[in-house]
């Protein structure tokens, strides 16, 4: 089955306005998506949409299927994935409104399933082998390259690079852990933008995270602290750019059968013991 080269894991909102989706459910060795997987085409290309909190929002970041998402996608023929989320700006000058394409990750998370490389046997028999990814670089060059040019081309200029941490969520950050992860230097914070990365990298798939800053974090506003209003408020004023910037850039991703990003020889060397679809 390949009926789509290009995913995109985000809400209804970045696939509702497209002509002839076609719905189609998914089942993996690891469980149901989190959703079914919506095909459309953009500019000719053939793109799966996938709403990373099941339509009507109901599961929580820890709460998502990680594997079972990207596994899904790449069975349907996906090879280059665009994960769009929303984050917390960690500087004063990474205010809401700002897009930032970034080029490292920290993970933060605590409870979820990282790995297909778990050693546990698969529906089928097959048993994953122990396998060690380098995962130096966790997101695809040229996907962040058409990224950036693409947001660049709506006039809006995005912020090149920079570090995304994922905590482990539901609940947003305390005062310390934010001024603790400004500290480091790191540029955004979310909850979703890891296991995704990693798992995608195991598929061999190209992963590109696409981070809108809806809030600044609690430990750099100086009010309240972080509210959900405010994060569906802002995201909600900036979804129909940032679908746009999206849709530009699934027109400007290479073909996947003409990858040549450090993504394709992820598994250089190694023996997985279970083949991916
Ligand atoms: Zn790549």
């Amino acid at each position: 089955m390949a009926d789509a080269e290009i995913g995109v894991i985000g809400g209804s909102g970045f696939y509702s306005f497209l002509d002839d989706v076609t719905e189609i459910t998914v089942d993996t060795p690891y469980g149901r998506p989190s959703d079914s997987l919506f095909l459309g085409e953009i500019a000719g290309r053939s793109v799966a949409f996938l709403p990373r909190h099941g339509r009507g929002h109901h599961l929580p970041p820890h709460g998502i299927n990680y594997r079972a998402n990207l596994w899904a996608l790449r069975s349907v023929g996906v090879r280059q994935v665009l994960g769009p989320c929303a984050v917390g700006g960690l500087r004063p000058e990474f205010g809401p409104g700002t897009l930032l394409v970034p080029d490292q990750l920290v993970d933060r998370t605590k409870s979820r399933v990282q790995s297909y490389f778990d050693g546990v046997p698969r529906p089928d028999g097959s048993v994953p082998n122990v396998v060690h990814l380098t995962f130096a670089d966790p997101y695809c060059p040229a996907g962040r390259q058409a990224a950036l040019a693409a947001a660049r081309g709506r006039d809006w200029e995005p912020v090149d690079g920079g570090t995304l941490v994922v905590i482990e969520g539901p609940r947003f950050s305390t005062r310390a852990e934010s001024r603790w992860h400004a500290a480091q230097g790191w540029s955004v914070v979310g909850m979703t933008g890891h296991p995704e990365a990693v798992l995608a990298r195991e598929l061999s798939l190209c992963y590109t995270s696409l981070t809108l800053v809806t809030d600044l974090d609690a430990g750099t506003e100086t009010g309240e602290g972080v509210s959900h209003e405010e994060v569906l408020k802002v995201f909600g004023e900036n979804i129909s750019r940032l679908r746009e910037v999206l849709f530009d850039t699934v027109a400007a991703l290479p073909a996947s059968t003409e990858r040549a990003c450090l993504c394709t020889d992820a598994h250089q060397g190694w023996d997985l013991g279970i083949d991916l679809p």
